[in-house]
Parts: C-alpha cells; structure tokens; sequence
C-alpha cells in the first residue's frame, strides 16, 4: 500500500483555491473545497474537474465559511459527490449563506455574458447554480469543536478553534500512517469576538500545513485611526462608508464601532448595515455569542453579550432595497455595505451618492484585490465608473489596514511555537510564491526542520 500523501490541488503559490487530496489506503479525502478568485487565469482552474471522479472521494472536510475554502463545493455536488463534509456547526450557518450568494452571482454573471454575447461559448452556463449549493448544502455534517469524527479506514479528523472567523478551525487529521495538522486561515489573536488561534497538540506531525497569506510582513499595532476619521467627517456634517466583506468584518467593524461610541471616543451617530448578505451573517454571529460559549463555541470570547457588543443604541439594518434607499437623506452618519472591493452590490448607490461631496468619507477596511473600485480608489482615481456613468471622486479616501483577521509573520511564528513536539516538515501554502520563499528560509532557519512550499498539482508523499 502506497504511503499517505499530500496532492495540492489549490493555494499552492496562490492565495485562493484552498484544495488539498489527502490519500492513505484506498481512502480520498479532499481537505478544502475552495474556489479560485482574482486573475482570470486562476479563476478559469475552477472549471476543471478533479482529477479523480468526485463521486469516488470517501469525505470532505472544510475549515471555514471564506469562499476560497468552501467555495467549489457546489461544483463538486454537480460533479456526482454525494459523501458527507464534515465542518463546524457555525462554518454550516455561514457557508450556507456563502453558497447561496455565490450560487446567485454566478447565475447573474452567466445571464450578464449571455446578454452581452461576451463569452466564447454560444450558451454560458454558470459554474453552479442554486440547486447545486442546496444539494451541496445537504451533505454538511457538522462536527463539533474538539470530537473526533471518524473518517474510512480506521482514519478520524477533529477541528480546533482558529480564530479567523466565526466557527473557523484547525484541521487535525489522524490517519493510519500519518498526522497532519492544517491551520485553515489562522486568526491574529486580536480579533474582537475571538480569542487566538489554539496550541499546536502535542503529536508528532508527519506535516503541519501552515497559511502564509502575508509572508514575512508585520501587520501595523492597532491604533485609533478609525475613531479620527469618524470624528472628523461626522464634525463637517460628512457620512463615513465603510464598503466590507459580509461575513465577520461587519462584525468586526461592528464591535469596534461600539466599542469607540461606548467610550465617547466617537459621536453617537447611526450606524446602518446595509447589506443582505451581512445581515443573516449577522444574525448567525448574534446567535452563536447569545448561546453556549465554552461546550460548543469554545472560541468566542467570555462575557460577550450581542446585543451590547454589536450595537451602540444607534444600529439599524436594512434589509430591502427600499430601506436602503430610505437613508439617501439621511444627517452624518455610518454605512456599512457589501461588497468589500466594491465591485457590486448595494455599496454602488451609496458611491454613488456619497464620492462627489467632499465632505464625505469612504474608508477601504480590507483587501482590495487589483482591477476592482476599490482597488481604484486606494490608489487615488479621480473618478470611477458604476453603472455606467463616470463618477467624480471628491470624498476623502481612507485605508485602514488593522482589520486584517490574517495572520502575519509574527503569529505565524508563534503558533508554531507552540508545539511542544516538532513536526517532521512544516508545509506553506495559501502564499503568493515570494511570500512562501521568505517566509520558508525564516522558518527553516528558526524551527531546524523542513519547510516545503510545494506547487500547483504537486504531491507530497509523507
Ligand atoms: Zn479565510
């Protein structure tokens, strides 16, 4: 019988993609199903089909709810996988939504590229549609934190608090042959409704897959950044919007927000969440702080309350297009929409209205990937197309990079000091290719075991 071994199907010498075949015995187990995002030539990887059949994978186990761990699941249930994934209870209620939204925006950009006759081929389909990401959704098998569950073969996995988001983890598998721990996105340990990421156990590991998203770079400290651009716009009777990621950083900003209002370090004003998505991603975060913290939510941090941590007196969300535009008059206040990088939804009519007047504020709080708004407007564009028309940039563009929930350098090490045993090699993936190469030499160096950064479609025997 061929030794366990590691076939990196994704996030190997890219960000996106997270896919990892794990084979011992004559049992498959994709760890990851993420979708490939950014350039189009990565992006065009999400139509290839496995390299085995899907229906021939005897499980799939997923870390966390970010569309580029998760997100390729819809196309495996097209593809004839009807076995169990496993994940955590919150990864379930959040990946549900995920799917969904993606489900629908890749029936949208079909619909969009037939219409346009754009595309090469005479009947675009979408890479999935609804039905795919209901079937998909069907199969979650949620495992709580800390049990183990058992895979074929005598093989078992467990998840462990990551820290990133809600219900993310670490992924400890235990198989015949050989153990493998894979850190999924690791948190920094500052998120706010979140403590870090947990201790490496003591075992000795065939191979510990780490994240190197941010390479050797050091996040900046914390400062009150936000809480100064708040305060000023507000005092000139501008509004501050906040264009963000659906799933944890409305949280994330949500509870900063409050924190600063609580303690007068910021004017008391509306804040409005306008976003459907982030809505019930809220709501799922609501309920997880609401209930059990230690048995089933062992990562969210004590003495939380949600009604306290999320809203200042002043929150409102809005869930129709018609709350939405009720706000267009609105006095100086707070806005938080979707998407992050700008690139669609609700967050455009906001740009719309709110770029031509200098008093406002629009602040860039996560990644702005090239060619996206976003992206434009970091970089200072004068104007900016939406919806077809040129709209004039006079609103005071901010960045604030603290809202990261990726690991730098620096938490990377750490977690990895805490292991009590070394592991025989530690492997990097989720980095750009000169990310993985700097950050290798610097482990190699400080840890005196293997570090392998292997490629796209590579196999590592263990
Ligand atoms: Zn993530």
């Amino acid at each position: 019988m061929a030794s366990p071994s590691i076939r990196f199907l994704g996030a190997a010498g890219t960000v996106t993609g997270s896919r990892f075949l794990v084979e011992y015995g004559s049992s498959q187990v994709l760890l990851e199903a993420g979708l490939f995002q950014g350039p189009r030539e990565w992006r065009q990887r999400n139509w290839d089909d496995l390299p085995l059949p899907a229906a021939e994978l005897d499980a799939v186990v997923i870390s966390h709810a970010h569309l580029d761990h998760c997100g390729y699941l819809p196309r495996l249930w097209r593809q004839g996988y009807r076995g169990p994934i496993y994940l955590t209870p919150d990864t379930a209620n959040l990946a549900e939504i995920v799917l969904r939204d993606s489900a629908h925006l890749q029936e949208e950009d079909a619909k969009y590229a037939r219409k346009k006759g754009y595309s090469r081929h005479a009947h675009p389909e979408p890479l999935y549609d609804s039905d795919d990401a209901e079937g998909a959704i069907s199969l979650f098998r949620p495992v709580n934190f800390s049990h183990w569950q058992e895979l074929p073969e005598g093989g078992r996995v467990r998840f462990l608090p990551a820290g990133h988001i809600l219900g993310a983890a670490l992924v400890d598998l235990d198989l015949p042959g050989a153990k493998i721990l894979h850190s999924g996105d690791l948190g920094q340990g500052e998120h706010p409704l979140l403590v870090g990421p947990h201790v490496i156990p003591a075992l000795k590991y065939d191979a510990i897959l780490t994240e190197s998203t941010y390479g050797t770079r050091v996040h900046p400290p914390a400062d009150d950044s936000l809480d100064q651009i708040v305060s000023q716009t507000i005092s000139r009777g501008g509004t501050v919007l906040i264009p963000a990621f659906a799933v944890d950083r409305t949280e994330v900003i949500l509870a900063a927000l409050t924190e600063s209002m609580d303690a007068g370090q910021i004017p008391r004003v509306p804040i409005y969440v306008d976003s459907p998505m982030a809505i019930r991603a809220l709501t799922v975060y609501r309920h997880a702080i609401d209930s059990d913290h230690t048995e089933i939510r062992p990562e969210i941090r004590d003495h939380l309350k949600a009604t306290d941590v999320f809203n200042p007196g002043t929150l409102e969300t809005l869930p129709t297009p018609e709350d939405s535009k009720s706000i267009n008059d609105a006095p100086p206040c707070i806005i938080i929409s979707a998407s992050g990088m700008a690139t669609g939804g609700r967050v455009l009519h906001h740009l719309k209205r709110l770029l031509p007047d200098e008093k406002n504020t629009v602040v860039l709080a996560g990644f702005q990937a090239a060619g996206t708004r976003g992206a434009a407007l970091r970089d200072g564009a004068g104007e900016v197309r939406i919806h077809g028309r040129d709209i004039p940039v006079r609103a005071t563009i901010e960045e604030v990079e603290y809202f990261s929930v990726h690991a730098d350098r620096d938490d990377v090490r750490a977690w990895l000091h805490s292991a009590e045993v070394p592991p025989r090699r530690i492997v990097l993936i989720h980095g750009e290719d000169d990310a993985r190469e700097d950050l290798a030499g610097l482990l190699g160096q400080e840890f005196q075991v293997p570090v392998v950064s292997p490629g796209y479609d590579e196999t590592l025997p263990l």
